[in-house]
């Protein structure tokens, strides 16, 4: 069954999540190892159950993609994990999900899609950049230019060049990013980030992988922020200090963190998580303590 979406207005551009798996099966430890229960107690009461199970061991996490439409542009932020892809975390192995009925169930079909933006290269953020098609990974959205980040990309090329295609590390590089650099398809943002799209600014977080950016979209009197990876559930708002297991440097991840929390707050931006459950959308602003969290 494909369930209502929620839809969100930033001035004149439409938000709409398109999910793919709600998982429930990581362990509080096993997402974020710093996780202490006394600690996350005082938001227990809201988090239980849609972000936190029950017994307070298990967190909930999503995969989803972000569909924005403005007058212009039709863009999709992050495309999850993918159909059909040979993966080693056995949650991501050989999807079948209705990613794309889901997509079509907004009013979208992959050839008006013009924009596809990469917050970071990661296996979980690339997947359906492709899908098979006779046997061989093409580009899922073919008149979509894909933009990413060049230096992901290239340590990304190195790493295959050294280990192979196969190499569960590049595998998904292999599948989901390749095809579309060799379609023509890609577009390179160097590292200080930038305006690839009017609207659509994207700013350097480093920490969770080498280049990792999130990005702010602007539009009339409205402001979103795709966050990524910069946070993987809410706890992490209000524990800052608690990096995901997934963090490749986790100091400066730390400071992004920081960043992108003093941001958000300031800017009231309309959130877009990459993987809180729930709606995966809210605002954060400040509180006595640091900084809390409200679900949209
Ligand atoms: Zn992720």
């Amino acid at each position: 069954m494909i369930e209502q979406q929620q839809t969100y207005r930033v001035g004149d551009a439409v938000v709409t999540r398109i999910p793919e798996l709600l998982l429930h099966d990581f362990k509080t430890t096993g997402l974020i190892p710093d996780w202490q229960p006394e600690a996350a107690e005082p938001q227990t009461a809201w988090m239980v159950p849609g972000c936190l199970d029950e017994a307070c061991t298990h967190v909930v996490v999503s995969t989803h993609s972000w569909l924005v439409r403005t007058p212009g542009h039709t863009i999709i932020v992050d495309t999850a994990v993918g159909n059909g892809k040979t993966r080693a975390i056995p949650a991501f192995d050989h999807l079948q999900e209705p990613y794309l009925q889901r997509l079509a169930a907004a009013g979208v079909t992959p050839d008006m899609v013009d924009c596809v933006l990469l917050t970071h290269l990661h296996s979980d953020h690339v997947g359906w950049n492709t899908r098979i098609a006779d046997g061989r990974w093409v580009p899922t959205f073919p008149n979509a230019r894909y933009v990413m980040a060049r230096l992901e990309q290239e340590r990304l090329a190195g790493i295959m060049e050294k280990d192979g295609p196969d190499a569960p590390k590049t595998a998904f590089y292999a599948d989901s990013v390749l095809p579309v650099i060799q379609a023509g398809q890609a577009s390179f943002l160097e590292p200080e980030g930038g305006e690839p799209l009017e609207g659509f600014t994207f700013y350097p977080t480093p920490g969770h992988s080498t280049n990792h950016m999130s990005i702010g979209l602007r539009s009339g009197d409205g402001y979103g922020f795709f966050a990524g990876d910069v946070m993987h559930h809410p706890i992490q708002i209000y524990r800052p200090e608690w990096s995901s297991v997934f963090s490749e440097a986790p100091e400066r991840g730390r400071t992004s963190r920081d960043w992108a929390l003093n941001h958000m707050a300031d800017t009231n931006a309309l959130v877009f998580s990459s993987h809180f459950p729930g709606s995966s959308a809210g605002r954060v602003a400040r509180t006595e303590i640091g900084f809390g969290w409200t679900f949209a």
